[in-house]
């Protein structure tokens, strides 16, 4: 992405993308609230090829104890990649990307958790990405909500996640790997659904401001797509008969 030179059709005369999908199509996506038995919350996510799952430890005690806050919670979050998650094995231990995807996801999350009804305590969240294809933040980003609402921490809404992006000079809806590389914009956005405020917005590569504006319309429209699955996760794991 910007400036690197498209080596592959991105984008054929029908409009159909590298993987065959239309412009405003998202992958296909599976989210399941629940499912490890030593969290207090967890989620696991299939967005794509991206295989990522979350779990939830808290509110409970900080150690070291200085870091706690005594008028609020303080919520910690860790995004890890396994070496076996893309092609090439990636060191295990936490790289620069993975320690800035950590604090924006944190970021992302916060405005979401009510964090003052859990003074002096912490909320982990550990994302371990198991595969990994493009989207993996955004993948991370939702599947974090829903295991935080599966802990049962408070929250004012949830926090869906997709970017938006920009191949073959045409806005487009959940940037897949090849497209993140040999396209022309990525933008991660993550929303909340009720309160209708953005909470992330990354943006790497160029574009025009109406193609700006038609990233963020496209992506607030995909992430409201994604909360209806992370209702849904919920509900079937609450209301339905997943039996977990
Ligand atoms: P995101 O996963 O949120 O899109 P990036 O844009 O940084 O974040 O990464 C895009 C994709 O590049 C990742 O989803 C993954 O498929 C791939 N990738 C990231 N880090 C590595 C790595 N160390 N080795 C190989 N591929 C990687």
């Amino acid at each position: 992405m910007g400036g690197r030179e498209a080596t592959m059709v991105l984008m054929d005369e029908n409009g159909k993308r590298c993987d065959g999908r239309t412009v405003d199509e998202p992958r296909r996506i599976m989210i399941k609230a629940g499912g490890l038995k030593n969290a207090d919350g967890s989620a696991y996510i299939e967005f794509g090829d991206n295989k990522i799952l979350v779990g939830v430890f808290g509110p409970r005690d900080v150690h070291p104890k200085h870091m706690s806050n005594t008028d609020t919670g303080i919520l910690r979050v860790r995004y890890h990649m396994e070496p076996f998650s893309v092609g090439e094995r990636k060191n295990p231990a936490p790289s620069r990307r993975e320690i800035e995807i950590s604090k924006v996801i944190k970021e992302a999350l916060e405005p979401a958790v009510m964090l003052d009804k859990f003074p002096r305590t912490a909320v982990d969240v550990f994302i371990e990405v198991l595969q990994a294809d493009g989207g993996t933040r955004c993948a991370a980003l939702t599947a974090a909500s829903v295991a935080l609402a599966d802990a049962g921490i408070p929250m004012r809404d949830m926090v869906a996640a997709i970017a938006a992006g920009k191949v073959a000079d045409t806005v487009i809806l959940d940037v897949n790997n090849e497209e993140d590389q040999a396209g022309q914009a990525d933008m991660p956005i993550g929303y909340m659904p009720n309160l209708e405020k953005i909470t992330l917005l990354q943006l790497d590569g160029v574009l025009t401001p109406e193609e700006y504006k038609k990233c963020v319309q496209v992506g607030v429209d995909g992430c409201k797509l994604v909360y209806e699955l992370q209702k849904k996760a919920l509900n079937d794991k609450y209301f339905g008969n997943s039996g977990d």
